[in-house]
């Protein structure tokens, strides 16, 4: 018997044969070449090929492959024809020389790396999407079959890492969990086996590649390990312990249309982050009782212009009638900075988390900003809406996205355009200067929503996507809950009510922390809500203020953690 030891990606306990799938290794050669012209015409004849496979797999699998599965191959088709990607391909290679395979692997990692860069799950999948679709071309480029995983058993798929088309034709139901050497708690592989809610352990190294075709494995992926051969005692202890589970959380996604009160009787509410359309039906069959983010970022990134009025109307209209009567926040543009929409001339900047982001950029850009004003206000016709600004760090910000709301309004009313008028506006929290004044900008809004991602990224000056110095950045240092315990006492003071929409939302460690601080809204990926609501339904407010309080005289992050597993083991 022996254990590796990885990331816990997508909690559960898996036990079964692996089914290792190592596709060959490709290299890259790097050339210039004598005849750029032919050379980018190679070029265009292997984007041409790859649309036809991509075409010929899709139409293959028609009715077999899930909504995601198909928006995979959407992506790859559309980013074949990405004017953007294909005009620096062809730049390197008429202008520079370089031969097709390093013009293409050279621009689509630098692409892909500016989306990575918004820390994002749906843009973090676009960039995985990028290189496979550009490996696809390299495959094509050096004469390669493309590679395939075919399951005859049910198995744990094992494999130095998986791109989104590797698992798109794979058989789900014969999957039982994911086990990857490399990868972390946000690559595709994570986030696909959180969608379908199976098991993964990845980040596991190297060792994982000398696991052998159908050796038994246990994969236990609450604690991120997997077991090799285990003995019969181990297995029978999974086994129950599998069992518990499985019981566990069918009956958390039983309960999840139920509210979340605690023991003591506090109600909270619990709700989802949403990036598109699909995000908005798999919340409401979670449970989710409203959106408490909705990104509108999917609707501007991958394209040439922007979206106008009309599209923005009919895309928000969509997932608003998803949500019925459910309340929607819905987050006004985010993007900026570090990632550079052609149509926006954003321009380079030395320091992009610090720049010309979010509302920084819709401010100084009133008609575009107003657009999207128009739009939203346009489809909360009949609906709960309410209309969130990111990234303020001022008061002044707020009265002039305010006044550039009430023009949109004004705007509507003279074009007798119907519009909802029953609009909640509120801010994120998610810069220090902003929690610090929280007391003077509660007067100018009806919410407060913390982003405990950018909010832990500000107050500890850490970047959010920087790996050597990802170990100084954690939402429960005491410096973040010491700022999200003030912005709530003063939100309260004010008389609104407050949110959250970071990561740290749906983190089960800091939800008794966060509970007892009072917060009123907890917004998540939808798959957490179940389990949150469990959690939220087995703890008492008394408690959880006891927890708070003592949390916040802690010295660091690593002492609220020590504490938050000892009182874990005692309840
Ligand atoms: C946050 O900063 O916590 C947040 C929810 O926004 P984003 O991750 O989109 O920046
Ligand atoms: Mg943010």
């Amino acid at each position: 018997m022996r254990i590796i030891r990885g990331i816990a990606a997508s909690p559960g306990i898996a036990i079964g044969p692996a089914h290792v799938f190592q596709p060959e290794d490709l290299h890259v050669p790097v050339q210039f070449v004598s005849n750029p012209e032919a050379e980018w015409q190679r070029m265009q004849e292997a984007f041409q090929k790859a649309k036809n496979q991509l075409q010929e797999i899709a139409s293959q699998a028609a009715g077999r492959l899930q909504q995601q599965d198909v928006a995979i191959f959407e992506a790859h088709l559309q980013m074949l024809e990405d004017p953007e990607l294909q005009a620096s391909v062809q730049a390197a290679i008429l202008h520079e020389g370089k031969n097709a395979e390093s013009a293409l692997m050279e621009n689509a990692e630098r692409y892909a790396v500016q989306l990575e860069s918004l820390n994002d799950e749906y843009f973090r999948a676009r960039a995985a999407d990028i290189r496979d679709v550009a490996r696809r071309c390299l495959r094509i480029l050096l004469g390669k079959p493309q590679p395939d995983i075919t399951l005859l058993q049910p198995s744990i798929l094992v494999a130095r890492d998986l791109t989104p088309s590797d698992t798109v034709l794979l058989d789900k139901s014969r999957l039982l969990g994911f086990c990857t050497a490399e990868g972390g708690a946000t690559s595709h592989t994570a986030i696909l086996a959180k969608a379908l809610g199976i098991p993964a352990v990845v980040g596991a190294g190297p060792q994982v590649l000398e696991i052998e075709q159908n050796q038994q494995l246990v994969l236990d992926a609450w604690h991120g390990q997997v077991v090799l051969d285990p003995s019969e005692d181990i297995l029978k202890q999974f086994q129950d312990k599998q069992r518990a589970a499985r019981a566990q959380a069918a009956q958390e996604r039983a309960d999840a249309a139920k509210p979340a009160i605690t023991r003591d009787g506090r109600r909270v509410e619990v709700v989802a982050n949403v990036g598109h359309l699909d995000d908005a039906h798999q919340a409401v069959a979670l449970g989710a009782e409203g959106i408490g983010l909705l990104r509108t970022e999917f609707l501007y990134l991958d394209r040439q212009t922007e979206p106008d009025e009309e599209e923005q109307y009919r895309a928000y209209r969509a997932i608003f009638e998803v949500m019925g009567e459910r309340p929607v926040v819905i987050r006004t543009l985010d993007v900026g900075g570090d990632k550079a929409l052609p149509y926006l001339d954003l321009g380079h900047e030395e320091n992009p988390f610090l720049g010309w982001r979010a509302i920084r950029m819709c401010l100084d850009r009133p008609a575009f900003f107003k657009t999207q004003l128009r739009a939203i206000l346009r489809a909360a016709v009949g609906h709960d809406i309410r209309i969130m600004f990111p990234m303020i760090a001022t008061v002044r910000e707020v009265r002039q996205a305010r006044a550039l709301l009430e023009e949109a309004r004004l705007e509507l009313e003279h074009a007798g355009v119907p519009f909802g008028r029953q609009i909640q506006v509120g801010i994120m929290i998610e810069i220090p200067s902003a929690a610090l004044m929280a007391d003077a900008l509660a007067k100018e809004v009806d919410f407060f929503s913390i982003g405990t991602n950018d909010l832990t990224q500000y107050t500890l000056a850490v970047e959010r996507t920087n790996k050597r110095v990802a170990h100084l950045s954690n939402a429960l240092d005491p410096a973040v809950l010491r700022l999200i315990a003030r912005v709530i006492e003063e939100g309260h003071r004010a008389g609104i009510w407050v949110g959250m929409c970071g990561e740290m939302a749906g983190d089960e460690r800091a939800l008794p922390i966060l509970l007892g601080l009072g917060l009123d809204e907890f917004s998540m990926a939808p798959t957490l809500i179940p389990h949150a609501k469990a959690l939220i339904r087995s703890c008492s407010l008394e408690a959880c203020q006891a927890i708070a309080r003592h949390s916040l005289t802690l010295s660091d992050y690593t002492e609220v953690e020590t504490y938050l597993q000892a009182v874990n083991s005692l309840a």
